[in-house]
Formats: C-alpha cells, sequence, structure tokens
C-alpha cells in the first residue's frame, strides 16, 4: 500500500467519509487554480474539507505520518498559481469553515475563517459600520488567504496594507497556535503584538508551507460620515505619481489608485455581462488614448467628516491642477465612464466587491498576472517605461497598468497586465511566449529598479539570493515542518 493509501484508509475511519474524496471528477476540479499563465494543472491524490480547526489538526497529523505533501486552499483564487496542488498529495480545502466569529464594534475588528468569502466580510462589515481591505479581485476569494499575502487594495494608502492582527495556526505537529494578544486566553484577538517577538509575520508570505491558518483576526476601519470618490485626470504618468504622494502622505485620502485609459474602457465590462471588447482598446499605440480620453484617471477615497472630507476634496482637486491634471466632477464621470463609476463607486465607496460571487472581474481573457511588483516612487516611473517596452516587444493589445501608492507611498504597487483573449488553445503558443519571456526579463529587471516582486511566484532560486535571511527561514522551516509536507510545491523554500 502507498503512504495515500495508507493516509485514506486512517481518514475513512477517523475523518467523515463524506467530506474526503479521491473520485476523479472531484480531484480534476482542484487540478489548476486560475494563474493559467503561471503554473501547469496538477492532480491531487485526495481532498478534504474540515469543519473545524480540530479536523484539520487530524489531518495534519495523518498526513504528517505517512508524509503526504498538503496543500492548502481557503478559496483558490489566487492568480499566482499558489493554490495548484501537490501531484499525489493532499488538498485540505477549507471552504466549509465559513464563519465570521466575531465582529468586534468596540476594537474595530472581526475573526474569521478561512473560508469567509470577501463579499461575505464586506456586507457584515458595512452593517456594523465598517469597511474592510478588498483587493480588486473576485469577491469569491477569502480575506484569510488575500490578506496572508499582503493585500492590494481598496484601503492600501491611508492605513498600512496590512489588515491583519492575531492568527490560529495548525502546525504539521498538530499544536494549534494562537499569536498576538490571542496568545493569551483572555486578551482576545485585538492586536498583532503581545509583548514578544511577532509569529503572526512569520506566517504571512508563508503560502501555506508552514501551516494553516484556521482562525485570523483582521482590522476594520471606520466608514466615517461621509465617503466619496474623487475623480481627477492625467495625461502622463509622472504627475500621476506626484499626486499621489502627495495626497498619501498629507493622509488627505484613504486610497488613490491610478488606471490607464484602457483599464478605465474594461471597468464596464467588469461590471456587466457584457463581454465585447470595445474596439479602441485593440488599437496599435496603447500608450497613446484616442482622441478625447485622458492617458489615465486616478480614482481616491475620501471618508471622514462631513466638512473635513469637503476640504480635502478642495485640497486634492488643488494639487492635481498645480501638477497639471484635472478634476472630473461626478456627473461629468457618470455621464463619461458609466461603468468605471459604478465599478470604482461599489469597490472603493461601498466597499462592496461588484462581483460578489466567484466570477473573476473580467471574463474575457485571462491575465497575464506576472508584471506586479512594488518599486520606490522615482523607480516606478522606470518599471513603467520598462514595461511599455516590454509590451511592445512581445504583446498584443489590449495592455494596461494600474498603479497604487503603498506603505504610506514609500513604494508603488504596480500591475502591468496584458490580457490574452480567445480560447486557451488558440492562444497557447502566444501565451507560452509571453511566459519565457517575461521569465527572462524578471530578476534582471528587479534588480535593475529596486523592485521587488509583489508575491512569490513558485522560484526556488529566489530565496537563496536572500542570504541569511533565507538561511534563518530555512532552518525555522526545518523546525516546524520536518517532513517537508507543507506545500513544497510552491517551492518557496
Ligand atoms: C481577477 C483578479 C484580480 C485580483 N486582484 C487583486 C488585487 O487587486 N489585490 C490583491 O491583493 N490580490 C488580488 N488578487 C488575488 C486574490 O484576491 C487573492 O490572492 C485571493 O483573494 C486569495 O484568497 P484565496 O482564498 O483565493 O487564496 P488561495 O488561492 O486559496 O490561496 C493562496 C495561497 O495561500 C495559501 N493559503 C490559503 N489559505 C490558507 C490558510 N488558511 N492557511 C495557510 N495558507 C493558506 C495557499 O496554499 C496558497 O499558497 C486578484 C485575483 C483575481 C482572480
Amino acid at each position: 500500500m502507498s503512504n495515500v493509501d495508507l493516509l485514506y484508509k486512517e481518514l475513512l475511519s477517523t475523518f467523515p467519509k463524506e467530506r474526503v474524496s479521491r473520485d476523479e471528477a472531484i480531484l480534476n476540479s482542484y487540478a489548476m487554480d486560475p494563474a493559467v499563465l503561471v503554473g501547469e494543472a496538477t492532480l491531487p491524490a485526495l481532498v478534504a474539507l474540515p469543519q473545524t480547526t480540530e479536523e484539520v489538526r487530524d489531518l495534519l497529523v495523518a498526513a504528517n505520518r505517512f508524509k503526504v505533501p498538503v496543500v492548502p486552499m481557503s478559496r483558490g483564487s489566487n492568480i499566482a498559481g499558489l493554490s495548484v496542488p501537490h501531484e499525489g498529495g493532499l488538498v485540505v480545502d477549507l471552504r466549509l469553515m465559513n464563519k465570521i466569529i466575531e465582529i468586534n464594534s468596540d476594537a474595530a475588528y472581526a475573526v474569521v475563517e478561512p473560508g469567509v468569502t470577501h463579499h461575505q466580510l464586506s456586507l457584515e462589515a458595512k452593517k456594523n459600520g465598517f469597511i474592510n481591505h478588498l483587493p480588486t479581485a473576485t469577491g469569491g476569494g477569502s480575506p484569510v488567504g488575500n490578506y496572508l499575502m499582503r493585500p492590494s487594495g481598496n484601503l492600501s494608502a491611508k492605513w498600512d496594507p496590512d489588515p491583519v492582527l492575531a492568527l490560529e495556526v495548525v502546525i504539521p505537529s498538530g499544536d494549534i497556535i494562537r499569536t498576538g494578544s490571542a496568545s493569551f486566553g483572555t486578551a482576545g484577538w485585538r492586536s498583532r503584538y503581545g509583548p514578544f517577538p511577532d509569529l503572526t509575520g512569520l506566517f504571512t508570505c508563508s503560502y501555506g508551507t508552514l501551516g494553516i491558518v484556521t482562525k485570523m483576526s483582521v482590522k476594520l476601519y471606520d466608514r466615517g460620515e461621509e465617503e466619496r470618490l474623487l475623480i481627477t485626470k492625467f495625461d502622463s504618468f509622472p504627475p500621476a505619481v506626484e499626486y499621489m504622494k502627495l495626497i498619501v502622505r498629507r493622509n488627505l485620502a484613504d486610497s488613490v489608485t491610478f488606471w490607464t485609459w484602457v483599464w478605465n474602457m474594461l471597468h464596464q465590462l467588469m461590471i456587466s455581462k457584457s463581454t465585447v471588447l470595445p474596439k479602441e482598446v485593440m488599437k496599435e499605440d496603447q500608450r497613446t488614448p484616442p482622441p478625447g480620453i485622458p492617458f489615465g484617471i486616478a480614482s481616491a477615497r475620501l471618508s471622514g467628516y462631513k466638512d473635513v472630507v469637503d476640504a480635502q476634496e478642495k485640497t486634492c482637486i488643488r494639487l492635481a491642477r498645480e501638477l497639471g491634471g484635472d478634476y472630473i466632477p461626478p456627473e461629468k464621470a457618470k455621464a463619461t465612464y458609466p461603468g468605471s463609476w459604478a465599478y470604482l463607486n461599489s469597490y472603493f465607496v461601498d466597499g462592496i466587491h461588484p462581483k460578489p460571487g466567484e466570477d473573476s472581474t473580467l471574463r474575457i481573457g485571462d491575465w497575464l498576472s506576472g508584471c506586479l511588483v512594488n518599486a520606490e516612487p522615482s523607480k516606478v516611473l522606470e518599471v513603467e517605461q520598462e514595461m511599455w517596452r516590454f509590451a511592445e516587444k512581445y504583446a498584443k493589445p489590449p495592455y494596461m497598468f494600474r498603479a497604487l501608492p503603498f506603505n504610506h507611498a514609500r513604494e508603488f504597487f504596480f500591475a502591468f497586465v496584458i490580457l490574452v483573449t480567445g480560447s486557451m488553445d488558440e492562444q497557447k503558443e502566444y501565451m507560452e511566449q509571453l511566459r519565457d519571456a517575461y521569465k527572462n526579463f524578471y530578476y534582471e529587471f528587479l534588480e535593475k529598479y529596486g523592485a521587488i516582486m509583489f508575491r512569490f511566484r513558485q522560484d526556488p532560486s529566489f530565496l537563496a539570493l536572500t542570504g541569511p535571511y533565507g538561511e534563518l527561514l530555512r532552518k525555522i522551516k526545518n523546525l516546524i515542518d520536518p517532513n517537508n509536507i507543507m506545500h513544497p510545491g510552491v517551492n518557496l523554500f
């Protein structure tokens, strides 16, 4: 009997049978996450759906005994190829652990399980007068999966982009660890820090390679008396960066994002059922918008007391004009870009994802999600130029970018997206070419511009570049997971 057979046999006697499966059709549905351009499909040997922390512990202890690789999956919606199963391994699908355990309105946090979706948490937060951090992902993704990876989204600027407070984590030994204030039984879930080194940080950006997070407390943010969307336009990227830097550092906005014109046009499709691309976005010269359309718009979220928001809005408009940009009043924005207005308003002001279900934000094509980096403000200007050159050499239209200040504008998140339309079969060769071209240029590019990759992407050579930092992490990994069962295929270690 193989180790997987032994594990299966044990689970049949210890785990509810209806929630563990070896059925080929079911296994096939787990073979790939949405990152079609990053990873290859792989079949797991087993899938289990726990409902409690204790069930997660029993699964990990059994998998550890039989040395069967484990891939945790909260909602499986990442686009970096991170929840791809390990061949012959066990997928722990956490979607049935979907309870919002607590909304603490007094201390402004929520405690959630990993199967809770962005949409679920946003609605509950709103009911209680709060907004939570929301990526432009899919409403069906999870805050736990997303926040564990340092998210970018609707609140990235004014408040830091790290909404994680305390965790409950199960490690392969079967120990259930609570971090931050939750490590003291009576202190509750309000704080990331206790008087000891921060272990919450150890599990963030670990992509399931150290343990399974079964509870997380997350920051909620007060909605204030007034919430407002402010749209300004710019004819090039440098003044837009300066504008974003100023309004974020001076706490004039909760967040601001710059979208190039193609992205702006696609917002219409993101909220509608239409799958017809506007013909303008296929134009050869993607740097130059059609006449009458600005190069890009910056959308900012303002919130707080009404008189303060009025003053903030006035100041933002003045700064935009001083930098050569201009304000687009709401009536004009609604009439000119109805899709963008609805999308941005729902996402930034309501804090409710415009696509609440499992749907991706755009279903007419696949994103080449490779070009996601964080760079310093002056370097992000060079990154922009480099990305256009890359796209002009290797890509077909449409392509576009969005950029937003992170970390109080000490760095900018920059997402250059190439949209690949048509069927996977038709576009296979083109996608492979893009993937190869991108791989070849990536590390050189990161080094040249002092950028860091936004999310790890399955490259085992990367940790070695970090020297003693990587060595220490390897030692910690060996201590926590000596049999290397936790998501070995993600290649972090
Ligand atoms: C169209 C689109 C746009 C997107 N835009 C953005 C964006 O603007 N900003 C942004 O930040 N993200 C964005 N994303 C990414 C996405 O939002 C998140 O990656 C996603 O929400 C992660 O949640 P998930 O539950 O689907 O994670 P999964 O795909 O299930 O898991 C992701 C990784 O985390 C690990 N993991 C998951 N759950 C656990 C757990 N409980 N314990 C330990 N490890 C775990 C997995 O093993 C895997 O390595 C986008 C995604 C899509 C599809």
